[in-house]
């Protein structure tokens, strides 16, 4: 980056303005991410926050989801804040109601909820050229300096475009949005999609014997993780020994970004050890019909690979069918496949995923100029470092474009990204620069840098799957996790402008 012509900005900007400020911060979002940016805010001595969330309790993802089987496929004790290591896990791989509850707990420790704004949707910020203006969907408005979208890339359900879906006459819903009262051991239950959620519901409704129709388009490579659940004394060992649950998350880390990261962005041991694995686990499955029905078309960890050792036996069990023939269309009784059989059902449920490109959606983001965030990002997303979006002063996301997502824990990235923007708005305030803003060069060369290490990733071996665009560029980064960290530790201000 050009550090001179910056320089020379800020000097300019510093003779201008020097006055140190008190900034006030929103936060959009009370899930995993944004109770960490204001715990680390306010550690930093900047108290004045607000988190608005448009529920009524913390926790984000884990809150909503609530679907059977509902488990983090990164192990707990790699799954948790670093400085908030959770000793008590009861499986290698936590429920997602026990981690809604270390969620809630974290919430109250740090004493969270007097910042939270529950039941208030952010409807609307704009960027008046000096500040944020933010409006809600209970009419209160706010004004701030620095916004920070902590809204994750995946909210929003996705839904499969079917013909005569509306015709369907019984229940119908998403994994995301669960019916908790439906009783449905009476019922005959359609479930479309088998990513990480559609495999661990499938497994959960099958184990309950529910009379299941997997509808399957692509099944995907499993890895065999099992979900061990700790014992009585394994726990006790832990909590008293706390180092013994902070060196297995430790060995975890290591695991899932240097063998699941790297495989995934370079060719080497690691993507044949994971490749064998997941073959083998699946030759495991002994009826070949059922084993070919199963086996995916393409290379392993081209989608975010599925940790399970349940789903195999899950659908080897006779209350559940595969259905592998594509769904035509619905009709008020249920769902006719390619050969036109039509296959009767009382329930459907979507586990299809979720719109990858949502960040702050649907949130309308307008800067000074009345240029949408939605217009800006038309053609192309993108945030420099995945964090800020040139035209945008003040605006930060975490989790945002290029961030890395896959099969690791999405706190620990959280923590390098929630830290750089904790630097940026100190430096901000000690220096009194009122504006923050990428410059348009910056994101580029990210941009560059993402998409040069393209060819050398699994997903350049031909495959499909939400993280590319019709191009084949990646929203995801493409570098290890180690470098995602670097560039992110220490804020280069020549590739911001920053004025008073
Ligand atoms: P997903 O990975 O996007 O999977 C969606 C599934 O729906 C795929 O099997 C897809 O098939 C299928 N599908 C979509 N449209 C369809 C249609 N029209 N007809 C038939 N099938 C259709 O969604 P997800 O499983 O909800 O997972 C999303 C992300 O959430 C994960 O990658 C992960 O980041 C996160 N997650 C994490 C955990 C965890 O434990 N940490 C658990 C669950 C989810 P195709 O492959 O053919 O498109």
């Amino acid at each position: 980056m050009q550090n001179q012509s910056a320089t020379a900005l800020v000097t300019e900007s510093s003779r201008a303005h020097s006055a140190s400020y008190r900034p006030r911060t929103a936060i959009i979002g009370a899930g995993a991410a944004g109770m960490l940016q204001a715990i680390k805010l306010r550690e930093a001595g900047y108290d004045d926050i607000v988190i608005y969330e448009k529920a009524n309790e913390v926790g984000g993802t884990w809150r909503e989801n609530r679907y059977p089987g509902i488990a983090c496929d990164v192990p707990a004790h790699h799954y948790n804040y670093s400085f908030e290591h959770n000793p008590g896990w009861s499986h290698r791989l936590a429920l997602g109601p026990e981690i809604q509850e270390y969620m809630k707990k974290i919430a109250d420790k740090y004493d969270l909820r007097r910042s939270i704004v529950f039941g208030t949707k952010v409807t609307k910020a704009h960027f008046d050229g000096r500040q944020w203006q933010i409006e809600t969907s209970t009419g209160k408005r706010d004004t701030v300096d620095f916004l920070i979208a902590a809204t994750g890339p995946l909210h929003v359900p996705a839904f499969p475009d079917i013909d005569g879906i509306d015709d369907f006459k019984g229940f119908k819903f998403h994994t995301a949005e669960w019916l908790d009262d439906l009783d449905l051991s009476d019922k005959r239950v359609g479930l479309i999609g088998s990513g990480s959620t559609g495999t661990q519901a499938i497994s959960a409704l099958a184990e309950r014997g529910i009379n299941l129709k997997a509808f399957i388009r692509t099944p995907q490579w499993i890895f065999p993780l099992p979900n061990r659940r700790f014992g009585k004394l394994e726990r006790a060992v832990v909590r008293t020994f706390p180092f013994i649950g902070r060196m297995a998350g430790s060995f975890y880390g290591w695991f899932f970004e240097k063998v699941f990261a790297k495989a995934v962005i370079s060719d080497g041991w690691q993507r044949k050890f994971l490749s064998g694995m997941c073959k083998w686990h699946l030759s495991r499955v002994k009826d070949p019909v059922l084993r070919q029905k199963l086996t995916p078309p393409d290379e392993p960890l081209c989608k975010r690979m599925v940790m399970s050792t349940l789903f195999y036996p899950a659908v080897s069990r006779p209350n559940v069918e595969i259905v592998r023939e594509g769904i035509v269309r619905a009709t008020e009784n249920g769902l006719i496949d390619q050969t036109g059989h039509l296959h009767e059902l009382d329930v459907i449920i979507f586990a299809t995923g979720f719109h990858a490109r949502s960040y702050h959606r649907p949130i309308e983001v307008t800067n000074a100029s009345g240029l949408s965030l939605d217009q800006a990002w038309k053609d192309e997303t993108g945030a420099h470092l995945s964090v800020h979006v040139p035209g945008f002063p003040n605006f930060m996301l975490i989790g945002g474009p290029h961030s890395p997502r896959g099969n690791f824990s999405a706190i620990a990235y959280s923590e390098a990204i929630v830290d750089h923007i904790v630097k940026v708005i100190r430096y901000c305030a000690e220096n009194g620069y009122h504006s923050v803003e990428a410059r348009p060069e910056a994101l580029a060369q990210f941009r560059n840098r993402v998409v040069a290490a393209v060819p050398k990733t699994i997903w350049n071996t031909g495959c499909r799957n939400w993280y590319q665009d019709e191009n084949g560029v990646p929203e995801n980064w493409t570098g290890t996790p180690d470098e995602f960290r670097d560039i992110l530790r220490e804020p280069n201000y020549a590739e911001f402008n920053l004025a008073a």
